[in-house]
């Protein structure tokens, strides 16, 4: 019998489990998926929380509804991979043998990174929404604010969704307008990068939206601490910007059993080869989502478009075919943006986001680099779409391969 373990069942790991489990002859493979925890939270939606677009308990599921029947589920931390010697030990005390391993442990939050940050205004004055505890804590500081200096602030790249960002002041806006104390608040999107995005094109009609919106962009801010006294924030060449309340994407790394086991870069991300999704270092290992090394976004739709690849890659890699180098960076993200109206992205390593229509040349329905309420409704329908086919590991009619079809290159 031969034995695929799977380390993490989040975006990406639940998804390698349902379409491998589909297809590998249950006489000769034993699949077993490790997690430490039972609830899989849909994250693009924390993103809604603290505006009470969404409830706390509308982005949660059980991990197990989404496990097909058979599946060697182990619910334990993972303390340790030895690759050399093709095993893995856990919490539990367990060890693991296996013939390939996929490791799809992603990324998280690591506000000790920042001198500060978690300190005595922690989910007080100091939120992050990229944990469930963050964005309800968020939620009830907003019930009740009256209005003041909000300061976002990107801590370094990468971070997961790099899009989310942008996304958390554009509905600030249209929050705060709708509840009637816009005027009461400013809003000031603070970034160490060069502009409001990652990708040039992007970033300036990103940066005139914020414009628009009379959002205060500041670029090139390298966070060097918070200080908690006089509610500011110091970067390290002392630039100072104050806030009444901090909104930190703080940075973002893998988990630390890539460092326990000395297969990460400084960021505990595993390194991997970019269009086969094989780890540079040993044959046997594959790594897909937010754990990897990749310069791709980290995104649950970048995780689809890796599974498909990871998929067939796999399946030749078992059967000593030749892998195929297709992953090719492909991400496709709404950006919602506020007053019931979205924008869409869809870019890959060597193409940023162009203006045009999409899927369907021409037709659309959604518009590319452009606000319309179908984009919007798009990103309302991806929750759906996530629950109950992404994650199932389901066919969806996009390419894995991002496709210039419908695109204008200007
Ligand atoms: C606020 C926010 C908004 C977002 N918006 C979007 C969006 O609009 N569109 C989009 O495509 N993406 C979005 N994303 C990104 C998306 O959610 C992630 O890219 C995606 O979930 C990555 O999947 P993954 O499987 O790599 O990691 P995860 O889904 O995070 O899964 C990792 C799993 O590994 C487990 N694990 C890790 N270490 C261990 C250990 N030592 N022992 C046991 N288990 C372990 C964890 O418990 C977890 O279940 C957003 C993310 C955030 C935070």
């Amino acid at each position: 019998m031969k034995k695929l373990v799977i380390l993490g069942a989040g975006t990406a790991g639940t998804m390698m489990l349902n379409k491998l489990s589909n297809i590998l002859d249950k006489d000769e493979w034993h699949i077993t998926i490790v997690d430490q925890h039972e609830k899989h939270y849909y994250q693009p939606g924390f993103l809604f929380i603290p505006f009470n677009i969404y409830n706390c308990k509308d982005v949660i599921k059980p991990k197990r509804d989404f496990f097909p029947p058979g599946t060697d589920v182990i619910m334990s931390g993972i303390k340790k991979i030895e690759p050399k010697k093709n095993r893995v030990l856990l919490d539990n005390r367990k060890v693991l043998p296996y013939d390939y391993l996929i490791i799809a442990t992603g990324a998280k939050i690591k506000p000790d990174e920042t001198e500060g940050l978690k300190d005595k205004l922690w989910h007080k004055n100091v939120f992050d929404f990229y944990t469930i505890e963050g964005a309800c804590a968020l939620r009830d500081f907003f019930k009740h604010w009256k209005g003041g200096k909000l300061v976002l602030n990107i801590t370094e790249m990468p971070i997961k969704c790099p899009v989310a960002p942008l996304e958390f002041v554009f509905l600030a806006d249209s929050y705060f307008t709708e509840i009637g104390i816009r005027d009461k608040i400013d809003i000031h999107f603070v970034t160490p990068l060069p502009g409001a995005f990652t990708k040039p094109k992007a970033s300036a009609i990103l940066g005139d939206f914020l414009d628009k919106k009379n959002i205060k962009l500041t670029t090139e801010f390298n966070i060097a601490r918070v200080d908690n006294d006089e509610k500011k924030i110091v970067s390290w060449d002392e630039e100072e910007i104050p806030f009444d309340v901090l909104v930190t994407i703080p940075t973002n790394m893998g988990d630390e059993v890539i460092e326990r086991s000395d297969m990460g870069d400084e960021l505990n991300f595993v390194p991997t080869d970019k269009h086969t999704l094989r780890s540079k270092d040993y044959e046997n290992i594959f790594v897909i989502g937010d754990a990897t090394d990749l310069p791709s976004s980290k995104a649950g739709s970048v995780a689809h478009f890796q599974a498909d690849v990871l998929f067939e890659n796999f399946l030749s890699a078992i059967e000593n075919r030749e892998m195929q180098e297709k992953f090719d960076g492909h991400a496709n993200c709404f950006i919602e943006s506020g007053f019931g109206k979205g924008i869409l992205i869809d870019f890959n390593y060597d193409t940023e986001p162009l203006p045009g229509k999409f899927p369907l040349p021409g037709v659309g329905p959604f518009s590319l680099l452009e606000e319309t309420k179908t984009n919007h409704y798009g990103k309302v329908m991806f929750r759906w779409v996530y629950w109950n086919l992404l994650l199932k590991g389901l066919e969806m009619p996009i390419e894995h391969q991002m496709t210039m079809a419908g695109k204008r290159a200007s």
